[in-house]
């Protein structure tokens, strides 16, 4: 590739734009990870990760992708041949259920368009007509980074209590913690998934499990647990401000940096920024005609938005034109909607200025690949900036 002065515009959903702050906090010197400043390390650390998720309860923090993170919830919570429900939103709903049917567990998957989050009634449905109680867990993907839809957990969870069935409820947050509205414990979620590349505002490498009461009691019969993931030694370890085994200690400094960052901004800001930056892609997307692939509006992702291509346009052709000739990554339709979408990433470490030059390389791109789109979007996006 020729040289590119100016800096890399990395706007993919995830991973995302680490502050120079978690980059400086990370290159600090290795310390023993057994020795007293670790200790206080650790309780700065949990004590800073509860209100992320919203949880009073304990948040097991694992070296490891999202991946390993989907893995230990469904490890310390079940045990093989029982049956989970999963629900079809898009490429990520879809990898966690083959992963836990290649764990051995009974998978019943509900099937979904790509373009509508997790339906609270159908969940419902299902569980109502389980009158055996054989399933143990619902599996759903809060906002699922394939297609840009956030699933309502709130109206999930309740929708499950109306129907007084006791199944388990697992949600993956890996696209929304630290991003988008959440709360473990008032919403009732068994498991919390995450990971530390999007809204945390790290490089990839740690998942995270928050874990309820319920969720901590099933996983004292659960057989399909592993020794990596087990939740208990972790619980035990920590609370003498240890891990287990080695822990990604050099992550752990940046992620101690980035909640105080996150705290700093409050929770509550962070939020309604990310909801001003999506409305303001959105408006973008519009204005030049193009189509939003989240088809509910109250489903709309504020980390991230996946514009649906015109029938006789490549999204991939677009995306080329715009890393060759801007510098800039999107992210590529994942799955069935290879080709067909390009994902905007507007979460994480991200200003109005950022996301104006993001959606100025959009548009350059896109009337560079001979896409019939209108001007105007730029603009109307820079209103929505500009004025709420
Ligand atoms: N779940 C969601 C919603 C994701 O966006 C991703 C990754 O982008 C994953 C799971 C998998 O996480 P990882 O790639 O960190 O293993």
């Amino acid at each position: 590739m020729t040289f590119q002065s100016g800096r890399h515009f990395l706007q993919i959903p995830g991973p995302t734009n680490v502050p120079d702050q978690v980059l400086r906090a990370i290159s600090a010197p290795t310390i023993d990870h057994r020795g007293p400043e670790f200790a206080a390390l650790t309780s700065e650390l949990l004590d800073a990760l509860k209100p992320v998720f919203g949880t009073s309860g304990p948040v097991i923090v694992f070296p490891g992708s999202g991946t390993g993170a989907w893995e230990a919830a469904l490890v310390n919570t079940l045990s093989t041949g029982d049956r989970v429900l999963h629900v079809e939103t898009g490429h990520f709903a879809t990898l966690w259920q083959q992963m836990a049917a290649g764990l051995g567990l009974l998978v019943d998957f509900v099937p979904g368009d790509w373009r509508h989050g997790a339906s609270p009634e159908a969940i419902a449905d299902h569980l109502a007509a389980d009158s055996a109680r054989t399933i143990k867990a619902v599996c759903v993907v809060h906002n699922e980074t394939s297609t840009g839809v956030t699933s309502r957990i709130s109206e999930i969870r309740q929708a499950m209590d109306a129907t007084g069935h006791p199944a388990l409820l697992l949600v993956d947050t890996i696209s929304s913690l630290g991003s988008i509205d959440y709360r473990h414990d008032e919403w009732g979620v068994d498991v919390t998934i995450a990971g530390s590349q999007k809204g945390l505002m790290l490089p990839p490498g740690l998942g995270f499990n928050a874990v309820s009461e319920k969720a901590l009691a099933a996983s004292r019969t659960a057989r399909l647990r592993t020794s990596y993931w087990d939740w208990q030694p972790y619980i035990e370890a920590n609370r003498r401000g240890f891990f287990p085994y080695t822990p990604a200690t050099n992550l752990l400094y940046g992620l101690a940096e980035a909640l105080r960052i996150l705290k700093a901004e409050g929770l509550p800001a962070v939020f309604a920024r990310h909801d001003r930056h999506a409305a303001a892609t959105r408006a973008a997307v519009r204005g030049w005609g193009l189509e939003v692939l989240c088809a509910d509006e109250r489903e709309y992702s504020s980390s991230l938005t996946a514009v649906l291509m015109p029938e006789d346009q490549d999204a991939d052709k677009v995306r080329k034109i715009i890393l060759e000739r801007f510098d800039m990554s999107l992210g590529a339709g994942l799955g069935r909607l290879a080709g067909r979408v390009f994902r905007i990433g507007h979460l994480g470490h991200l200003g109005d200025l950022t996301l104006a030059g993001t959606l100025a390389g959009v548009q350059m791109g896109l009337q560079l690949a001979g896409v019939r789109i209108d001007p105007g979007g730029l603009a109307d996006a820079l209103d929505v900036l500009r004025t709420e």
